[in-house]
């Protein structure tokens, strides 16, 4: 497939780095090399934050309105464009090409259209105090810093560039660098749809651009989605200039099926839970706890649907399981399947290598599933992010309760149950920021999303995002003279 969006996008111009340097972007389905994309330093971040700055000024004048008609017709052309763009994201992250035309360009576009829409709703507060009144103003930060992760590449940059744009801010985006092709095609889209130039750019590179942002003097925010590792140095970085952040890092996710639960659909749950997108997802639950009165049947279901599971050819429709996104990941997953197969878990399915044809090329590893887990074990404490399942068993609400919450994360919860008390109970115990009821991972836009503890600050989408792209100033206005002290 012939790839066309390979530059870095700094004011409305597609251009190298001003070094010249390139890394190479491969792909994790057959190990050939995509592109060459150039690498970005500090002069090329430096001239994309002064583009932003400038174009900012400008862009907050607009009225809301008119930005948010923008937002939308970039909406619909990441529709018009629904076939190209899923393939290239298929090709760039290894996600099969069932997946991506709804879960990132459907979810991008449905993202643009709600913050286009919203734009003009947004508002400030009025008090009265009789002698005065005042009122509130919801004013942008400035210019943003975007850095991405690679496993939801395009829909991570629509996530943070359609609040932060809808609110007046201008965007310095850089995706992972191991995914750089989809953002940069979004900031075409952007550029068709009338977005002036310098508000959204797009810099490529690893660890050391991203520094060069997170410190940048001209950045007045980062909104960051990775590691919680790479978040905390984020973050310090970020202190620096004193720079709001929002985190959106990893989790170890509990999904919780009670007994009374349709085991059918709690099955289905803890498969989207654990092998969609090869498991490359955040909020995966990860630690499936069961009723022990309903571990054998569960388990015996599961099993059988996922050795079900078609691996191959993300390209390919029928397609359910595609390449870990490297080689290099590929090798921290199979050291995770060996420690569980090292530990007293029991591996019900998986725990290796999948190989064969084509596999042989790429970084396919089995959908894996441990049985019999216990709390302590690296399977069960540590984000994998790849597709490998843990299953425990509980005998008791206060129990499953207690064992849930000992995690340092808190991204994410779900619970199987028939019984009303219960759900509600029990998601409000539950030390999450997202926690679905007889669902698992479907984030709708509407619904704001992010981690307590250990996995974020902040929330995306949603209402609540206008709150992390906006600062309030107060205005006093004085009807009845000044109250002076002196003569
Ligand atoms: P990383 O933390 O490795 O990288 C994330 C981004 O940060 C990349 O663009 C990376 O660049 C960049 N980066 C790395 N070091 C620095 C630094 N010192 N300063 C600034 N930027 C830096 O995460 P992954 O890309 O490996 O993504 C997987 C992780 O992301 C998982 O933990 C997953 O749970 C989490 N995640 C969280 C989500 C959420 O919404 N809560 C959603 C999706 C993923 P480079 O490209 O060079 O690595």
């Amino acid at each position: 497939m012939q790839v066309e969006y390979t530059k870095m996008f700094i004011d409305g111009s597609w251009c190298d780095s001003d070094s010249g340097e390139t890394f190479e972007n491969i792909n994790a389905a057959n190990g050939e090399t995509i592109a060459r994309i150039p690498l970005a330093g500090h002069s090329d971040v430096d001239r994309a934050v002064q583009a932003a700055a400038r174009a900012q000024r400008e862009w907050a004048r607009w009225t809301p309105a008119e930005r948010g008609r923008v937002l939308r017709r970039a909406a619909q052309l990441l529709r018009e464009n629904v076939e190209e763009i899923a393939r290239l994201e298929s090709l760039d992250t290894g996600r099969p090409i069932q997946e991506t035309p709804e879960a990132d360009v459907e979810s991008g576009a449905a993202c643009l259209e709600y913050f286009g829409g919203i734009a003009a709703g947004i508002e400030g507060e009025y008090g009265d105090l009789s002698r005065a009144f005042y009122y509130t103003r919801r004013e942008p930060l400035g210019v943003c810093a975007g850095i991405g992760a690679w496993n939801y590449p395009l829909q991570i940059a629509c996530w943070k560039s359609a609040p932060a744009l809808a609110t007046g801010n201008a965007m310095v985006f850089k995706p992972a660098e191991l995914t750089p092709l989809t953002a940069t095609r979004l900031a075409a889209i952007y550029r068709e749809a009338g977005l002036p130039d310098g508000l959204f750019n797009v810099v490529h590179g690893f660890a050391e651009t991203g520094q060069a942002m997170t410190e940048h003097h001209g950045v007045a925010k980062v909104s960051f989605t990775g590691e919680a590792g790479t978040g905390k140095k984020v973050m310090g970085s970020a202190a620096g200039t004193l720079k709001q952040v929002t985190m959106e890092l990893g989790g170890k996710s509990p999904l919780v099926i009670f007994a009374d639960a349709n085991i059918d659909e709690a099955v289905s749950a803890a498969m989207m839970a654990n092998f969609y997108s090869q498991g490359e997802i955040c909020t995966n639950g990860t630690r499936v706890f069961v009723d022990a009165s309903i571990e054998e049947e569960f388990l015996e279901r599961l099993r059988q649907r996922t050795e079900k599971l078609k691996l191959g050819d993300p390209m390919n429709p029928d397609t359910q399981v595609g390449p870990l996104i490297s080689k290099e990941h590929m090798e921290v997953v199979l050291g995770y399947m060996e420690d569980g197969k090292a530990s007293s878990a029991r591996l019900v399915t998986g725990g290796e290598r999948a190989t064969g044809g084509e596999l042989d090329k790429g970084a396919w590893v089995l959908p894996t599933i441990f049985a019999g887990c216990s709390d302590d074990m690296e399977i069960v404490r540590e984000e994998i992010f790849g597709p490998v399942m843990s299953v425990l068993t509980f005998d008791d609400e206060d129990e499953v309760l207690r064992r849930a919450n000992d995690t340092e994360y808190g991204l994410a919860a779900g619970l199987f149950t028939r019984d009303l008390t219960r759900a509600h109970r029990v998601a409000a115990a539950l030390q999450a920021g997202v926690v679905w009821v007889n669902s698992y991972n479907v984030t709708p836009i509407e619904m704001p999303f992010g981690g307590v503890k250990g996995s974020g600050i902040g929330r995306e989408n949603g209402h609540a995002a206008i709150e992390f792209y906006t600062q309030r100033k107060s205005v006093y206005v004085e009807l009845e003279g000044v109250d002076c002290a002196y003569d």
